[in-house]
């Protein structure tokens, strides 16, 4: 343990001292700092939180891991209760450490008196950047499964509403062929939704069980395009077809990667764009590839675009930031591989890989 000595022999009593020995292996992070603004002392906590070394910051202002970010009311308050002799709490601190990184902490800081004299500030914080994010993207994810819920569920309601309306003269409701495929579309998009929500929780479990049977990939995507031609926007699609490639796979699973790629690189490109799908093939696997010609994805973003939740903002469309996720764990668990190449502004390719059934 170090302490500036110079600094705390000549006003703390014997007691301050035996709390300070008490306090070096304290397992939050705990800093002493005199009312003139100099650190008289710091745990071990302290220093594996912040990354300085307690010799550095020994006399030094705690103001050195200020990071800019923490609200000046704050500070006010911080102020105001310890001026006032009581004690100040918050998590809403953002702090900086050694190397530049912030750090958001719960801190609790009161004065020590000797004499009728403040004579110290103690601090002791916990660190709780990575609860605050989380609850940032709880809030997040909260917000946009409530909004992608109500989009379908608002154009249903409102068809019903119509056709009701309709009956009050009539006793049949003829409804349009149109206003059918209207309802299949957003009950398709709703039903995707809660397919996703449900695959997410049941990755998280472990229960994610492939049935691995043979497989004709090349029929497999001929079917995806036919499915997903209704919901395109006049895009062409470009395959050209070619004799069955039996692969291993689970047909259902490997069908909803496809069609994932494809319902992003029809909501990512322009409508009446081509969507080309194509299939290389060695002796061990084949190499799926759907191409669009629609926005790209920056490079600061191509690594992160199959995690959990991870959307473009630039980018944003409808979506819950699942699909990629997901389907690099079905992918995954076939033995393959899932990646992308993109030109931010001309568009991306998708890759995945399977093996071949010999
Ligand atoms: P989302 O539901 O947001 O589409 P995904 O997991 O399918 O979730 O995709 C994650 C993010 O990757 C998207 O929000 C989008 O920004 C980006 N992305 C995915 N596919 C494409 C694509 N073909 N073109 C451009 N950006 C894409």
């Amino acid at each position: 343990m170090i302490y500036s000595t110079t600094l705390l022999q000549s006003d703390l009593t014997k007691e301050l001292m035996t709390l300070i020995h008490t306090l070096e292996h304290f397992p939050k992070p705990i800093l002493i700092a005199s009312t003139k603004g100099k650190i008289v002392f710091v745990n071990s906590a302290w220093v594996n939180c912040t990354g300085y070394c307690q010799n550095e910051v020994a006399g030094k202002n705690p103001n050195i891991l200020k990071s800019g970010k923490t609200s000046q009311e704050v500070y006010k308050q911080m102020w105001n209760a310890l001026h006032n002799n009581k004690t100040f709490a918050s998590d809403e601190v953002i702090n900086k450490r050694k190397d530049g990184s912030e750090y958001q902490i719960q801190t609790t800081i009161f004065p020590i008196r000797h004499n009728d004299a403040t004579k110290f500030y103690v601090q002791m914080s916990e660190d709780i950047t990575h609860r605050k994010k989380l609850d940032y993207l709880k809030r997040e994810f909260l917000s946009a499964a409530a909004h992608e819920l109500k989009t379908p569920i608002t154009t249903l309601k409102l068809l019903i509403e119509s056709g009701l309306r309709k009956r009050a003269d009539k006793d049949e409701i003829t409804v349009p062929v149109a206003a059918f495929k209207l309802v299949e579309k957003e009950l398709n998009r709703l039903t995707r939704l809660i397919n996703d929500l449900s695959d997410v929780s049941r990755l998280e479990t472990g229960k994610f069980n492939l049935q691995i049977d043979v497989i004709d990939i090349v029929a497999l995507i001929q079917e995806s395009i036919e499915q997903m031609k209704t919901v395109s926007k006049g895009h062409v699609f470009v395959f050209t077809s070619c004799k069955p490639i039996a692969v291993l796979g689970d047909g259902g699973r490997v069908k909803q990667v496809i069609i994932n790629l494809i319902n992003n690189a029809i909501k990512y490109s322009a409508p009446n764009t081509s969507i080309e799908l194509s299939i290389e093939q060695d002796n061990e696997s084949v190499t799926v590839a759907v191409k669009d010609y629609g926005v790209g994805i920056p490079a600061e973003h191509r690594i992160h675009i199959f995690d959990r939740f991870y959307q473009i903002e630039e980018n944003m469309k409808s979506g819950l930031g699942l699909g990629l996720h997901i389907s690099k764990q079905i992918i995954t668990q076939h033995g393959g591989r899932i990646w992308v190449e993109s030109q931010h502004g001309k568009g991306s390719t998708f890759f995945f890989t399977l093996k071949k059934y010999k």
